[in-house]
């Protein structure tokens, strides 16, 4: 065996293939993933000045290169949602014409209608590229078998079929929602991986604690589309009780579907978009720009570098992260990330910010009392919340007159987040939404 062989594969995987999909760009220096980026950024500005009307108002025309990027506007969702009002459906910010939009997805839009996300034949085959190193790098190789539950369409999250086929992976794809089908799936042997949101793997695991069989080939859970495969208390309930390693993986829609996956070694989620995407870290708050290092927390804003179609520049995505590392021993030098959770999810009590995220952490460890799932309940518009904050907590039915847990979570609340919060325990058949997302605040 090559020394080291084993630094980026799965537990139990013996295979001999390289276990970087793309180790010129995954593993270059710093210098030399500038120098791609900023060739491939010289030609992006050029199409977006003669092509995008949105960004020809926008960008002006003195020259700017990557490493002054910052001296160019940043992009919200809202300024893309005008450019749509402006020129239906795709928006003002499409770059090519509409015959060369050869597929297209929709957001799933929680506010107002969706907005509609166009790819010529050359993003389709940039996003399974990126896709493909992404899912590459949580361990997924040629000869595992992936069940999921990602539809075709309309969600972005369907792009992931033409990732594993590019992997050359079996895919067993079954309709999201259809629980029974999955863990008959399962149960049958057909998939040892499982693409799953982490509420899901949550469900699974406590359903098996309730005394399920798990006579399965399963070793291994993706988790994404939320945060919580990242949170320790979450991840070694699903690795225990399902007998599996948990690594998730991130993106976002106007960017591309997979842009960050995590290694074998769980060290938080490389970026995978090398040379086609340009990532910044920006302060929520003021959008002053953070050094990419280790520690550091920030906001994530995107420039596409190759996108033909509806390319962005500065996009704030409002994903708040943590950085976690720029190196890692599987040789990735994509720096390493959490997610702390939504720029919206976030609340300040008393000067204070905190991220849902950070509680979910702390329920998840009152298991099995608790099924891991919580929520923020907010009553007005603001930021601010005034203690104590509601918080709503998932129990299994038999807990729900456990009378000291209530005081032992909120106690444990204040403790680690210095704010008073007043706990709430739900039933799990009137807590809500569905087992495959849970909303981590709600409006009430
Ligand atoms: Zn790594």
């Amino acid at each position: 065996m090559i020394s080291g062989s084993s630094r980026g594969r799965l537990a139990g995987d013996g295979c001999e293939r390289d276990w970087i999909w793309d180790r010129e760009v995954e593993t270059a220096t710093p210098d030399a993933t500038f120098a791609r980026a900023a060739a491939a950024w010289e030609r992006q500005l050029r199409h977006l000045r003669e092509d995008s009307p949105f960004y020809a108002r926008r960008l002006g025309s003195a020259p700017v290169g990557l490493g002054e990027l910052h001296r160019l506007p940043f992009t919200s969702k809202q300024d893309l949602n005008q450019a749509i009002d402006v020129r239906p459906p795709f928006g003002a910010n499409l770059a090519v014409p509409e015959a060369r939009v050869k597929r297209v997805y929709q957001t799933s839009g929680t506010s107002g209608s969706p907005s509609m996300i166009g790819l010529t034949s050359f993003d389709i085959e940039t996003w399974t590229e990126i896709g493909t190193r992404t899912y590459f790098a949580t361990g997924i190789h040629d000869h595992h078998s992936v069940l999921t539950t990602f539809g075709a369409g309309p969600f972005v999250a369907g792009h992931t079929h033409f990732v594993l086929n590019r992997i050359a992976a079996r895919a067993v794809p079954v309709a999201p929602g259809d629980t029974e089908r999955v863990i008959f799936g399962l149960r049958a042997g057909l998939a040892d991986t499982l693409l799953a949101t982490p509420s899901f793997a949550q469900y699974l695991a406590n359903r098996l604690e309730a005394g399920e069989a798990r006579d399965w080939a399963l070793a291994h859970v993706v988790t994404g589309g939320e945060p919580g495969g990242g949170i320790p208390a979450v991840r070694d309930h699903v690795q225990s009780v399902l007998g599996v390693t948990v690594n998730e993986i991130m993106g976002i829609g106007d960017i591309a579907p997979s842009l960050f996956g995590e290694c074998p070694l769980q060290q938080g989620m490389h970026f995978c978009g090398a040379g086609h995407v340009w990532p910044e870290l920006v302060d929520p708050d003021t959008q002053a720009p953070i050094g990419i290092e280790a520690g550091a927390v920030g906001e994530l804003a995107y420039t596409h570098l190759t996108r033909q179609a509806m390319p962005v520049v500065r996009f704030l995505s409002g994903d708040i992260v943590r950085i976690e590392g720029t190196a890692c021993d599987c040789g990735r030098t994509g720096f390493r990330m959490r997610c702390l959770g939504r720029r919206d999810d976030m609340f300040i009590v008393r000067g204070v910010n905190v991220y849902p995220s950070a509680i979910v952490a702390l329920v998840a460890e009152h298991r099995p009392r608790v099924t891991g799932r919580a929520r923020v309940v907010r009553g007005g518009e603001g930021v601010a919340v005034e203690p104590p904050v509601p918080v709503e907590v998932e129990v299994p039915a038999g807990t729900v007159d456990d009378a000291r847990l209530a005081g032992e979570l909120e106690h444990a609340i204040h403790a680690h987040l210095t704010f008073r919060a007043r706990v709430q325990l739900v039933p799990e058949a009137e807590f809500g939404d569905n087992a495959y997302k849970t909303r981590l605040t709600v409006q009430r």
